[in-house]
């Protein structure tokens, strides 16, 4: 080897990269463009008030990485159990969607017209099956029309910004967990027992926000001497015989440029193509981007829902979050916040919008869901651009062509959310650095073992119907 290992992006992939080379002997060096650690995962702090970006929590079925977590934060690791809901038309359902609930919820016609649609809909499929191919297909299929309509088309379309007919039924087939209208009702009376897929209602959180655990993990990196360097304006590539032999980096201290044994890539899967190929036609692989704007408040406490979605898709929030809910030291004592997630796309108007303009327009949203927010202490906008990726129709075609431009690259391998342009989540991001570490030590890549995490389903969904 003729280099350290450098690994791109200070995100959970990354440091638990760096971590599993550093716990391993070995000095990595990771580069991260933002000055905070923890990618996605970061915590925001302000005055003594705590955002994280979305609100995350923590749920794995890995034993493994939930001893880490505990060794690394101890007693600053907490257990927390959540509650959150739907609000909808004036109601709010519990999220996830509950079958009990909905048929409770939904007034005597609702509900009929959601029980034709969805007889008429298994109907059509056993008359003439056909494949899943959007999103659309995927819910109607198994929902109806008239459920679609209601919950799931219109939260869709404004968390990804593109019609549900164009985004692969893949997104649904990962994400929701109920199997079909049917199989709800079937639970619902007892007649059903089996559990397929249940959502965990307990999730571990650091008593700080998420991104505790991260500069936590960047110490222990750094105690055992690696390098983490945060600030980074610029990367490119340097190229030789099919290897990457230096990475150049804009750092605050100056240019440097830093020879490569092994590289981990962790950044946009795109971004890296781009860096090892450049000039090279690439396919699109788009993410959609995440507005926040964090509130304030003079109160002690706004709701008892950790979170709760707008299913509506007038409104331009998809989520409002109450950091508190997850650990109070997220609010000075006497105090709460609000954090609300909008969509958005890079450049559009939510994302050029100040705070002043988004504390207006989210004040009238809030208004219309019912909420009177007028003890707004302070606020401030967080956004990232990298929020979601978006799996168009042919997504998948199209990460494969761009996965085999870096198979080119014997030294080089891509990884995480953004690296592998897959919807994962904390631990399965992490659970990739780990293998990642453990192939750079060998300088080996697979990278079928790195895509196939986070695919299994396991009986304890770590997700929801969205992050
Ligand atoms: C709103 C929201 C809520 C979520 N909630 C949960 C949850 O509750 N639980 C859960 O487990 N997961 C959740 N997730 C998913 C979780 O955030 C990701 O799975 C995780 O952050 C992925 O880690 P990563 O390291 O692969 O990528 P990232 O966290 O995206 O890290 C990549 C890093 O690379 C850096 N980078 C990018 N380009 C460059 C460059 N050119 N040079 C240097 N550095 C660069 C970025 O700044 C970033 O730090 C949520 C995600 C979102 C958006």
């Amino acid at each position: 080897m003729n280099g350290p290992h450098v690994i791109l992006g200070g995100g959970p992939c990354g440091l638990a990269a760096a971590w599993e080379l550093a716990r391993a002997g070995q000095k990595p060096i990771v580069l991260e463009r933002e000055s905070l650690v923890g990618g996605l995962c970061a915590t925001h702090e302000k005055d003594g008030w705590r955002f994280d970006l979305g609100g995350h929590r923590f749920v794995s079925a890995s034993v493994e990485l939930s001893r880490w977590l505990e060794g690394l934060l101890g007693e600053d690791l907490l257990t927390q159990e959540r509650r959150s809901v739907v609000l909808h038309d004036g109601r709010s359902f519990k999220y996830p969607l509950d079958a009990a609930d909905l048929v409770r919820s939904l007034g005597v016609r609702e509900n009929a017209r959601a029980l034709a649609g969805y007889a008429e809909a298994r109907a059509v499929h056993a008359l003439r099956p056909r494949p899943d191919v959007s999103f659309e297909d995927w819910v109607t299929a198994r929902f109806g029309r008239p459920l679609y309509d209601t919950f799931f088309g219109p939260y869709t379309q404004k968390l990804w910004g593109l019609h549900p007919s164009c985004i692969s039924a893949d997104w649904a087939a990962e994400r929701i967990s109920l199997l079909h209208l049917g199989d709800a009702l079937l639970r619902m009376g007892g007649v059903r027992r089996s559990e397929i897929r249940t959502y965990a209602r307990r999730y571990r959180y650091p008593r700080h926000g998420m991104g505790q655990l991260y500069e936590a993990m960047s110490r222990e990196v750094k105690s055992l001497g690696g390098e983490i360097v945060t600030g980074v304006r610029a990367l490119s590539l340097e190229v030789a015989a099919k290897r990457v032999v230096a990475v150049r980096a804009d750092t605050v201290a100056g240019p440097r440029r830093i020879p490569v044994g092994e590289l981990l890539s962790t950044i946009p899967l795109t971004d890296l193509a781009q860096s090892l190929r450049p000039g090279v036609a690439l396919p699109e692989l788009r993410f959609r981007a995440l507005t926040f704007l964090n509130l304030m408040l003079a109160r002690r406490d706004f709701s008892e829902n950790t979170w709760m979605y707008v299913a509506s898709g007038a409104l331009a929030m998809s989520r409002i979050q109450e950091p508190k809910r997850r650990s109070v030291a997220m609010a000075p004592e006497g105090r709460t916040s609000l954090m609300l997630e909008i969509p958005c796309n890079v450049g559009d108007g939510t994302w050029r919008a100040d705070v002043g303009e988004l504390r207006r327009r989210m004040g009238a949203e809030l208004r219309e869901l019912g909420f009177t927010v007028d003890d707004v202490l302070d606020a401030f906008v967080v956004r990232v651009a990298h929020g979601y990726p978006v799996y168009h129709l042919g997504y998948e075609r199209d990460r494969q062509e761009t996965l085999r431009v870096v198979s080119e690259f014997a030294n080089v391998r891509t990884a995480g959310r953004q690296g592998l342009f897959r919807y994962v989540f904390m631990d399965a991001a992490m659970q990739m650095g780990v293998v990642a570490a453990r192939q750079m030590m060998q300088s080996a890549r697979d990278a079928a073992a790195l895509d196939a995490i986070g695919r299994a389903r396991s009986p304890i969904e770590t997700s929801a119907l969205t992050a």
